[in-house]
């Protein structure tokens, strides 16, 4: 089986990291999700995840003459999703090309904010320190990003609806309101496949019809699942209630995986005082609503079979499959 596009999660944690015996099973860092196709690399956000991912990407490319160029995609720019930023090693490799797309901010470019970022007194390395060929660039509200295969170099377009090549990877933004400062969610299209990640989302009680429109039909939805019910709803001892956080429950993200008719969905964005027992809980709830529903966790990968042009019409037609491979490689 040639896997035709896989997703590998480094980092499911909301908020902020979180380190622990308790939580080693799903994992402790902050957002950062790796979507793999034959010679490209897309990263979803910059949380902590990014850092493993960051050294595995350099492990990679050792031996070889070239190195696959890697999208980053920041779906906003709350500190959980761009701390790993400064911290991702090929960014400081010559031989790197980067390219990064974000919201700006007002009226600063997202370079200029990432700049900010790192500049004392936050942090002592520039961004110009970064000597990767890059590009960075500000995410309008509905934009495309087509890449081609011959070279993956970006192609961006206000929106589009133009038939790609089957062998071009679109991606899709969609800008929400339904988080402080709003956020981008992103659907991935490439042979056939699709992956919507919609992560720091509160779906609230009316489901949003064109958000519903944008994940129709996916085969992978990634979504938002900070808190249960009870604790969004403010009913449990100790725990202020959530609601306008802009964060979801699992119930939440059933409903809207249900209303766009998506294949698959997996919960993400853990609140970081949830232990593994919460986690794994929160996902045997979410499975009585949406059945086909996993939670993902640090090192779990979705392989996505390669299709045959009969078979890529047809949603379902070859399931993905699931692994997990932790990726500390412990040297005994
Ligand atoms: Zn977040
Ligand atoms: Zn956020």
């Amino acid at each position: 089986m040639v896997p035709a596009m896989t997703v590998k999660f480094w980092g499911v944690r909301g908020s902020h990291p979180v380190s622990a015996a308790e939580v080693s099973h799903y994992g402790g860092n902050t957002p950062s999700i790796e979507v793999n196709i034959p010679g490209l690399v897309i990263v979803l956000d910059a949380g902590t995840g990014i850092i493993p991912l960051g050294q595995d990407l350099l492990q990679r490319r050792k031996g070889k003459s070239t190195a696959p160029p890697i999208v980053l995609l920041l779906s906003h720019l709350h500190h959980a999703h761009i701390q790993g930023l400064p911290f991702f090693a090929p960014a400081f490799d010559s031989s790197t090309r980067l390219y990064i797309y974000g919201p700006a901010y007002k009226d600063q470019d997202l370079e200029k904010t990432l700049e900010v970022t790192m500049s004392p007194p936050f942090f002592p390395i520039s961004l110009d320190s970064m000597v990767a060929r890059r590009t960075i660039e500000n995410l309008q509200e509905g934009q495309v990003i087509d890449l081609p295969p011959s070279e993956f170099k970006p192609q961006t377009a206000a929106a589009s609806d133009r038939p790609v090549d089957e062998d071009t990877l679109r991606i899709r933004s969609y800008r929400s309101d339904a988080h402080p400062d709003s956020v981008f969610i992103f659907r991935l299209e490439w042979r056939g496949r699709s992956v919507v990640y919609a992560t720091d989302i509160e779906e609230m009680d009316e489901v949003d019809p064109d958000l519903v429109r944008f994940i129709a039909d996916c085969d992978l939805l990634i979504h938002d699942t900070q808190y249960t019910e009870e604790h969004y709803h403010g009913q449990l001892p100790e725990r202020p209630a959530t609601a306008g956080f802009g964060h979801s429950t699992a119930e939440m993200a059933c409903r809207v995986a249900r209303a766009a008719g998506a294949a698959r969905l997996a919960l993400f964005h853990y609140e970081p005082s949830y232990s593994d027992q919460d986690v794994t809980s929160l996902e045997a709830r979410a499975r009585k609503c949406f059945a086909d529903t996993f939670a993902a966790r640090e090192g779990l990968s979705v392989v996505f079979p390669a299709l045959g042009p009969a078979d890529m019409a047809v949603r379902g037609a070859a399931r993905p499959v699931l692994f997990h491979q932790p990726y500390i490689k412990r040297q005994d």
